[in-house]
């Protein structure tokens, strides 16, 4: 199918203003377009660049009328924007991905079910609707399990590991407190994984695609702290993870930028844990360390251009700067010495209050080779926790 072009000049619209929001926004301005962005937070980093600032809830009827007026395309930063704010404008101008992308990914149950109908690997999982099955919820899926909220979750919020019976009790009492008409929850095999990768995946609406070398996260308490890029270890897997990744969105016939993030099992299996429908965290490398970001991909995908040809540069380590990291770097004089660091890059949102499990900004380091990245990302990282220590 031939694209319809939107042309630089256009004004490109996105849902969410966040860090995300405002790469895209940055992105795009970089290649001539001007871009209207939608987020209730007046705060929002992408409203301080947008051409088009929309600070008002997603119901406000005027607000959809405008920007629907303005914008020639849009998109979004965050898949827990409402579906149906999508599904109005799809009326009005293409959205990408499409609402009914959005509404899949949007729902973990409906993720891994569509995931799970086309074959593709999924941890065991069973749906839950009332908090008081629980046990017999967990008894189809087996000891030990995740159990998440099936919407509206996000870095770790909403889950609850249960790993043997006795926990049962406690959690039911925890979902209930919590539980609101049409509420579900996925409980999840817990998976012995050996590590997590991510892949990043850009198909056009063409229905080209292609894909970003694979990375190796690490997380904290539920939330990325590290990336590692290229991941080690044997290129198969990296391969393997390709063409599940350029399959998943192929089926889902998405068009925009998507992140498969996997878990690898000591067999070499690759499991998939969730896709996210716009770039991805663990994809920040490629703002300092590829020939086209992920966000310039995004810009690409949804005006209807030839995607761009995508290169490592260089080996990079992204280290996400969390809660207090942000202003210890900044305030203290010795923490700021860290900067010196060589290959260091910093990223700060710009976001105004800090809360602990917020991302603030993140840190690259590029090297040579990964172990140099890793080293200095480590020197870094052992830095800021002394220095933190030490002004507390
Ligand atoms: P999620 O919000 O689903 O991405 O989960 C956040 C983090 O929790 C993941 O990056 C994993 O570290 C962990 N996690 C999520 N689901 C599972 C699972 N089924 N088995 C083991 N760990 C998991």
């Amino acid at each position: 199918m031939k694209a319809v072009v939107i042309e630089p000049g256009s004004v490109l619209g996105v849902l969410g203003g966040g860090q995300l929001g405002a790469m895209f926004t940055m992105a795009a301005c970089r290649v001539g377009y001007r871009v209207a962005v939608w987020d209730p937070d007046p705060d929002a980093p992408a409203h301080r660049i947008a051409t088009h600032s929309f600070p008002a809830p997603f119901t406000d009827q005027h607000s959809l009328e405008r920007f629907a007026d303005l914008v020639s395309v849009v998109t979004y930063e965050w898949e827990n924007i409402p579906a149906e704010l999508c599904r109005v404008l799809e009326q009005r101008r293409p959205v990408r991905p499409s609402s009914a992308v959005l509404s899949v990914i949007q729902d973990r149950l409906k993720q891994k079910g569509f995931l799970a109908s086309k074959g593709f690997p999924v941890p065991p999982f069973a749906s839950l609707t009332v908090p008081d099955q629980l046990s017999e919820t967990i008894r189809q899926v087996g000891y030990p399990v995740l159990c998440k909220t099936a919407t509206s979750g996000y870095d770790g919020k909403g889950q609850w590991r249960i790993t043997r019976e006795s926990d049962v009790r406690e959690v039911e009492h925890a979902i209930s407190e919590s539980a609101r008409p049409g509420i579900r929850w996925i409980v999840e095999s817990l998976v012995p994984f050996e590590r997590e990768l991510s892949i990043l995946v850009v198909r056009g609406a063409d229905g080209q695609s292609c894909t970003y070398p694979m990375a190796e996260n690490e997380h904290e308490e539920g939330i990325l702290r590290i990336t590692k890029v290229p991941a080690p270890g044997s290129s198969t897997v990296a391969e393997r993870a390709a063409a599940l990744a350029i399959q998943v969105v192929d089926r889902l016939e998405g068009v925009g930028v998507f992140c498969l993030e996997m878990f690898q099992l000591p067999s070499g299996e690759l499991l998939i844990n969730e896709i996210a429908p716009r770039p991805h965290n663990s994809g920040h490398y490629t703002l300092d360390a590829c020939s086209v970001s992920q966000f310039e991909q995004q810009v690409r995908a949804i005006c209807g251009m030839p995607l761009g040809e995508v290169r490592l540069l260089s080996p990079a380590v992204m280290l996400n700067l969390i809660g207090d990291d942000a202003s210890f770097l900044m305030k203290s004089a010795g923490c700021r010495t860290l900067l010196d660091i060589p290959g260091a890059v910093l990223h700060l949102y710009g976001k105004r209050v800090i809360r602990p499990r917020r991302k603030m900004g993140h840190v690259m380091f590029l090297g040579e080779t990964l172990g140099l990245a890793l080293d200095h990302a480590k020197q870094f990282r052992d830095g800021l926790a002394s220095g933190s220590t030490l002004s507390a």
